[in-house]
């Protein structure tokens, strides 16, 4: 197992780990497989999605948000409970394939990992079998 370390840049972030995921996909020498990626976090997450234009990313924060989940009343004393249903609603790992050393992405599809109580240092596990 490898893990990336990602120190997210605000509250709500998504941060592109694919060249890290791709890094730990070629050191692992494993032509053909299946790589999982995970963050064993409860107010984060990692998703898939375009890596062209970085507006759906902002999109896809903008949408979360619009749940208006900071409208709600939670009882979890930490207040911040939108984090945790946003991390649930996302999930916490992708599973690719790897064919050929390479991951196995559409053109504009790129790994995240996704903040929703940053800034923080986040980890994101890695493994390759
Ligand atoms: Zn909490």
């Amino acid at each position: 197992m490898n893990t990336i370390t990602v120190k997210t840049g605000d509250r709500d972030d998504l941060a592109d780990i694919t060249r890290d995921v791709q890094r730990c996909v070629s050191e692992s020498g494993i032509d053909d497989g299946i790589c999982v990626v995970f963050t064993p976090h409860t107010t984060a997450a990692v998703t898939i999605n375009e890596n062209a234009d970085p507006d759906v990313q902002t999109d896809m924060i903008h949408g979360l948000n619009g749940l208006a989940f900071e409208k709600m009343r939670f009882l979890h004393g930490e207040g911040n409970s939108p984090a945790h249903l946003k991390s649930s609603l996302v999930g916490c790992s992708e599973t690719i394939i790897v064919s050929g050393g390479k991951l196995v992405l559409g053109t504009w599809q790129g790994i995240y990992l996704c903040e929703f109580d940053g800034p923080r240092t986040r980890k994101v596990h890695v493994q390759v079998k």
